[in-house]
């Protein structure tokens, strides 16, 4: 079965408020790139929270490997999800260790592999140096600290990686080298991204559009692309 399951979920954020998110149904597969698309207020951050359950649904529910968000803990939810944060912190010390933070127990070949697969080792001339090298919060670029919060999301090994493009201010260089760690992580394993534009989302298996806090239309680009 798919690896996660949102089921009729409804989600508001206070008695009150209008949903953010209405009745939304919608299964990640194992592998593969799911992007979910919309114009700014669509409700792609809440569902977001939803599958990170820092939220939870009003109405309908989510499932993780089949097994309903109900029966497990926030702890396991989060150990077996890896999200990209925007603003992730930065640790006085070195690359290496920066990136090993969210995963204390990686080893050194794992968190060389990582840092190459980002190409995250180009600050510097060699991957050692680049495991070494310092890094102080102010030292550090946006794009950089992108890719720092992409490797400790796939150090983790997670069961999903989730990514929010749509508030990323990306440079070139992070862009591509995020777009290519997303497609190969895909082959293997399951990845959600959110995007404001289809034409970020291009190489999605799948891409949901939402408006509205409801599900418009799913389909590969080309399908989308289609229907307008
Ligand atoms: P998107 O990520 O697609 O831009 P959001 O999920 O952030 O959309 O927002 C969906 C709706 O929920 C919007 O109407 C937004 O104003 C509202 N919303 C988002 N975050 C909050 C919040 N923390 N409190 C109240 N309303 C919120
Ligand atoms: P804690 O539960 O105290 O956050 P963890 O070992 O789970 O401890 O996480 C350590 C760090 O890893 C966190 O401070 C956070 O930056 C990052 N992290 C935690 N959970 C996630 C997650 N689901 N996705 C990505 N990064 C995470």
């Amino acid at each position: 079965g798919p690896v996660l399951e949102i089921r009729n979920v409804t989600a508001a954020y206070g008695p009150g408020l209008p949903p953010a998110v209405r009745d939304v149904t919608l299964t990640v597969p194992r592998r593969g790139h799911l992007a979910i698309v919309g114009p700014s207020g669509a409700g792609k951050t809440t569902l977001l929270s939803l599958i990170l359950r820092f939220l939870e649904p009003q109405e309908g529910e989510l499932r993780l490997d089949g097994t309903p968000y109900r029966d497990l803990t926030h702890a396991e939810i989060r150990s077996r999800l890896a999200y990209v944060e925007q603003d992730t912190p930065i640790v006085p010390g070195t690359i290496g260790e920066n990136v090993r933070y969210a995963a204390p127990d990686a080893t050194d070949d794992e968190v060389a592999g990582v840092l190459r697969a980002i190409r995250l080792a180009d600050k510097v001339d060699t991957l050692d140096e680049g495991l070494d090298t310092p890094l102080t919060s102010t030292s550090v670029s946006g794009g950089e600290r992108q890719r720092i919060a992409l490797a400790r999301a796939l150090l983790r090994t997670p069961e999903v990686l989730l990514l929010d493009e749509a508030t990323a201010q990306l440079d070139g260089l992070t862009e591509d080298a995020i777009h290519r760690c997303v497609r190969e992580r895909a082959a293997t394993g399951a990845v959600v991204t959110i995007a404001h534009r289809l034409s970020t989302v291009i190489d999605a298996d799948t891409i949901v559009l939402m408006e509205a806090g409801r599900v418009r239309a799913q389909g590969t680009h080309g399908e989308l692309l289609e229907r307008d």
